[in-house]
């Protein structure tokens, strides 16, 4: 008898890295059910799974109970508002989802013993007074400022998660994920990755916030799905950080872009929202050694598969 597949729940599985999660898991032989309400999710970025028989479709907000059918062996929770203009617009879904959310995918893994995975964010260590950030810093963290509904929901959901684990030994893992770029990003959420790309290619001017001197370090999304998917497979329950380590001013970055595309789009300089990270990348010692995971595509192979993506979006 052939042994029945695997079955993963992914919430946010419509958007952009849970979508991008759904093809990996699919590709290693999973069946796959995406709940999704498409708050900021898409169906195009799952419509090449339409008629998959080892997919399923649920439209649902993971906020309100979750039910699902059969046995389930994974969870990863995705679901939730990711770009900081996003969150500001949608500040009560975003702590619901990191929060409400959290906690029925938790109940879902502890009434099917499912393995759980939860995507944090580098958005835990706040505007980081470590450098580079490793996962035992505790971060600096504004609650009450616009991002403290995203940051606050995250780190909620940390713990919930380690709770779930100590008290009822859930099989939980938590993802820490720094800034991550690819296909399938929303052209309009504001993120400076399809910000400058959707800039550049119609000749207007690339809106650098402050003087662009605050730093990211950009990671490819197939990388990122890669860690992710090993984490998923290891005994490891604490943080782990997955991000490319290789940093950037803002800057440097928009001057990247503009080469890349060929634009000859000028540059303008807007106030920087509050709270805005000054520097951020990733210790990812961690990952190295546990998972024997690290990038592999650097920024300006990633950013030409990203700017063709974006050429007949914008
Ligand atoms: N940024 C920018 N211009 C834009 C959008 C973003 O200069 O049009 C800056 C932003 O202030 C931040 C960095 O780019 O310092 C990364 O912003 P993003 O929204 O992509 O994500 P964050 O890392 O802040 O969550």
């Amino acid at each position: 008898m052939t042994k029945p597949k695997l079955t993963s729940v992914v919430t946010g599985g419509a958007g952009f890295l849970g979508s991008h999660l759904s093809d990996r898991l699919l590709a290693e032989g999973h069946r796959v059910i995406v709940l999704d309400n498409l708050l900021t999710g898409s169906m195009d970025n799952i419509a090449h799974l339409a008629g998959n028989p080892d997919f399923e479709f649920i439209k649902h907000n993971v906020t309100t109970a979750i039910r699902v059918p059969g046995p389930v062996d994974y969870i990863f929770h995705f679901a939730s508002p990711a770009s900081p203009i996003d969150y500001l617009e949608l500040p009560i879904q975003t702590l619901k989802v990191g929060s409400l959310g959290t906690l029925n995918c938790l109940g879902l893994a502890k009434a099917k013993n499912a393995k759980f995975l939860t995507a944090s964010t580098s958005e835990c260590y706040g505007d980081p007074l470590q450098h580079p950030q490793t996962e035992e810093y505790w971060g600096n963290v504004n609650p009450i400022g616009p991002r403290g509904v995203y940051d606050e929901a995250k780190r909620f959901a940390e713990a919930m998660t380690m709770a779930y684990h100590r008290y009822h030994h859930i099989d939980t893992k938590i993802v820490r994920i720094f800034n991550t770029y690819g296909p399938r990003m929303r052209l309009r959420d504001g993120r400076v990755v399809p910000a400058f790309i959707g800039q550049a290619l119609k000749g207007e001017s690339l809106t650098i916030f402050g003087e662009g001197q605050q730093t990211r370090s950009f990671c490819f999304c197939s990388d990122l799905i890669d860690g992710i998917y090993r984490l998923s497979q290891g005994n490891y329950h604490e943080p782990v950080n997955i991000g490319n380590p290789t940093e950037f001013t803002i800057l440097e970055f928009g001057k990247l872009v503009l080469k890349l595309t060929g634009s000859k789009s000028q540059m303008v300089y807007k106030p920087l929202p509050q709270d805005d990270p000054k520097q951020r990348r990733p210790d990812i010692t961690k990952a190295r050694k546990l998972l024997g995971w690290e990038p592999k595509i650097d920024l300006e192979t990633g950013l030409r598969r990203t700017i063709d993506y974006f050429r007949d979006k914008v």
